[in-house]
């Protein structure tokens, strides 16, 4: 069988600790065997992060723009512990906020169901993906704690100097606290077209839920951008796509939510995508089934797994001793790209191997055979725990009775 051609290359970022080694092994076992892989390569690793004084993660994201694609590995965020255990110059930012900042995009979370693994909401039979704008609001607040007597104003100083007050209260008899929040029109506009662009993408419907009515202008602001753009510039795909952009209050939207099936895409503010993403990420099950990708405005895509590095499971590993880690996210963050490349290209026959890649990945887990973190879970009568790389090795046997 000859392999399947790429025309363009799409971005891979290589990253840390279990992850690493899945990453190897995703690609000797199931995609260089099928495809001739034509990938630019940045090795966003913390060693040669700190080796490239992290330029490597700028240069992988300018690399993304260019390409439209990239699959991303899990990545070390450097914290204290991790100075003395990489000899790090510095404690480097998180690669993913970094990409994301210049890629100026929204993330979309969705888990992947698979039979023998009931949501803790059995009536979740599809998926909920969750979208979270990541800038602004309570994450880059400014807040102060006040004495007794204060008089607390909000105060906006244009261009030209003018001032315009608001008193936000007069702390009468009592001690407070205040805090002032900001978003921008820019950063809520791109949120917005990367939701309605990865809608449209997924052939999935839009919710979308703020608190309009108690919050008149911060989220009222909100809602009408999202109103406004997609009268002007998604209405017409929406209704040809055959899928619905939906508004509704926050508090509505957690009632339907679970109430729901699943089956669309859920964007939320920051603070209620941090909560949210939480919840849904759990009521599904498990983090190793939860797959991510970053959608900027322009429509480039960046995929990855939502978990992290699984450090514990590495240090096993390093020990020598067999490891039975989850490389299920991960390997849907290469089907996601080689598709995505496959589309984009006008590659069908890449597309198709995505689908059979998954595919041969889903029925692996429903024929019984799993790492231990889903063993744990699965009700399924006839299950056997496999080690990492097994686990790929039974996802191969499948694969090639499907090619
Ligand atoms: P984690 O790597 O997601 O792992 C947390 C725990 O969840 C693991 O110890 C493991 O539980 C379970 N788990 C997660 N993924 C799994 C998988 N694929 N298969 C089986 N079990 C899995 O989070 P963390 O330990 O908090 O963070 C480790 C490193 O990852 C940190 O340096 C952090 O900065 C980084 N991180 C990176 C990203 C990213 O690049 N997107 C995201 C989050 C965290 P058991 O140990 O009980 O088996
Ligand atoms: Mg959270």
């Amino acid at each position: 069988m000859s392999k399947i051609e790429m025309k363009t290359p799409l971005v891979e970022m290589d990253g840390d600790e279990m992850t690493r080694i899945i990453w190897k092994m995703i690609k000797d076992i199931l995609i260089y065997p099928y495809v001739d892989l034509k990938s630019e390569y940045y090795d966003l690793g913390l060693v040669h992060r700190n080796e490239t004084d992290d330029k490597v993660t700028f240069d992988s994201a300018e690399a993304t723009k260019k390409y439209g694609v990239a699959v991303k590995c899990a990545t070390i965020t450097p914290n204290a512990a991790r100075m003395p255990e990489y000899n790090l110059k510095e404690m480097w930012k998180s690669p993913n906020g970094t990409i994301r900042a210049i890629l100026d995009g929204t993330v979309f979370r969705t888990p992947i169901l698979v039979k023998g693994i009931t949501p803790f909401i059995p009536t979740w039979t599809k998926p909920i993906t969750i979208a979270r704008h990541a800038y602004g609001d309570v994450y880059k607040n400014t807040e102060m704690q006040v004495p007794e007597g204060a008089k607390c104003e909000l105060v906006c100083t244009d261009k030209d100097g003018n001032e315009t007050r608001q008193l936000i209260h007069q702390f009468d008899g009592t001690s407070g606290i205040i805090q002032g929040l900001h978003n921008t029109d820019k950063s809520i506009s791109s949120f917005a077209r990367s939701c309605f662009n990865f809608a449209l993408d997924m052939k999935k419907d839009l919710w979308f839920a703020t608190k309009d009515t108690i919050s008149k202008k911060y989220d009222h602001r909100f809602k009408d951008i999202f109103a406004e753009i997609y009268e002007n510039e998604y209405k017409e795909k929406f209704e040809k796509a055959g899928i619905e952009y939906f508004y509704t209050l926050i508090d509505d939207a957690v009632a339907r939510v679970v109430r729901s099936e699943g089956g669309y895409i859920w964007a939320c503010k920051n603070y209620d995508g941090d909560v949210m993403s939480d919840m849904v990420a759990t009521a599904y099950g498990s983090l190793a089934m939860m797959t991510s990708v970053l959608v900027s405005p322009e429509g480039v895509y960046e995929y990855e797994a939502a978990h992290g590095t699984v450090q514990r499971h590495y240090y096993k590993h390093l020990k020598g001793e067999e490891t039975s880690t989850n490389s299920v996210a991960t390997l849907f963050a290469w089907t996601g790209a080689l598709r995505k490349r496959g589309e984009l290209d006008n590659t069908p026959e890449l597309c198709k191997f995505a689908d059979n890649l998954e595919k041969a990945t889903i029925q692996t887990i429903e024929e019984g055979v799993m790492t231990g973190d889903l063993y744990l879970l699965s009700t399924l009568e006839n299950k056997q725990k496999v080690n990492t790389e097994e686990f790929l090795l039974a996802v191969n046997e499948r694969l090639q009775k499907l090619m």
